[in-house]
């Protein structure tokens, strides 16, 4: 699987599909939850990873002097890892097999014994995505449609900027900061652990990971520090004006 291809990079088609595959997955997670019969066989545990981790899309020093090779070699080679190792194990007893994370963890939100299983889906794609959303060396601002939308909803880029770093250091412990398209509006939200806006129907454009292992190396205690240096030097406007429905 391609990053490009990779569920966690939506297209709207499939964002719009979400509502009618939700029930779907839901129905296929009993099995996981010991609500029907655990007797059939693991449908793909002989196929390795049903979700592979898409490979970083630079170099693990790329984004040096702002996020360090140390962070990200531990970031996405031991967290980002065990998010999609530890959903690929829960997986195995789900038959048939999911075809999209997103499926996967917008239906296990909605089932109480099926936490880790959301906990470790949602983690496995919010990290994809904001891999995907940082680069070292693309735009520093938006353009054309999106620019738009920013000025449309925010006023301008940098009163966007101001509010998604405010409201990214203010999330309580662990979480997300994101943009988001919410119908024909943009908007700032935040998200605690490994909650997702599209659990609440909001399709993210920009995230910032405000959990510490995403900074604590780098920054220590200062989180608005990491928070601004990626929203001025690190996010990619090109794969966020892509995301857009
Ligand atoms: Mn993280």
């Amino acid at each position: 699987m391609t990053p490009e291809s990779h569920p966690c990079a939506l297209s709207r088609r499939e964002f719009l599909g979400f509502a009618a595959g939700a029930g779907l997955v839901l129905s296929s997670l009993t099995t996981l939850s010991g609500l029907a019969d655990l007797s059939g066989t693991a449908a793909f545990a002989a196929e390795g990873p049903v979700f592979a981790m898409p490979p970083l899309p630079y170099a693990e020093n790329a984004l040096e002097p702002y996020i360090s090779a140390r962070t990200i070699s531990f970031h996405y080679g031991k967290h980002t890892k065990a998010y999609y190792d530890n959903a690929n194990e829960l997986l195995k007893a789900v038959n048939p097999a999911p075809t999209s994370l997103e499926a996967v963890f917008l239906a296990a939100g909605k089932d109480p014994a099926a936490l880790a299983l959301f906990n470790n889906a949602a983690q496995a794609c919010n990290h994809t995505f904001y891999w995907k959303g940082l680069t070292p060396g693309g735009p520093k601002a938006p353009t054309g449609r999106l620019a738009e939308l920013i000025t449309a909803s925010f006023g301008d880029f940098e009163a966007m900027k101001k509010e998604l770093a405010a409201t990214s250091v203010s999330q309580f412990a662990s979480g997300w900061g994101w943009l988001v398209q919410d119908g024909d509006r943009l908007a700032v939200v935040k998200t605690p652990n490994a909650a997702n806006p599209l659990q609440n129907g909001q399709k993210p454009l920009v995230t910032v990971d405000v959990w510490e292992h995403a900074y604590y190396l780098d920054y220590q205690n200062r989180r608005a520090d990491y928070v601004k240096a990626v929203l001025d030097n690190l996010v990619n406007w090109d794969v966020a004006a892509a995301n857009l429905g």
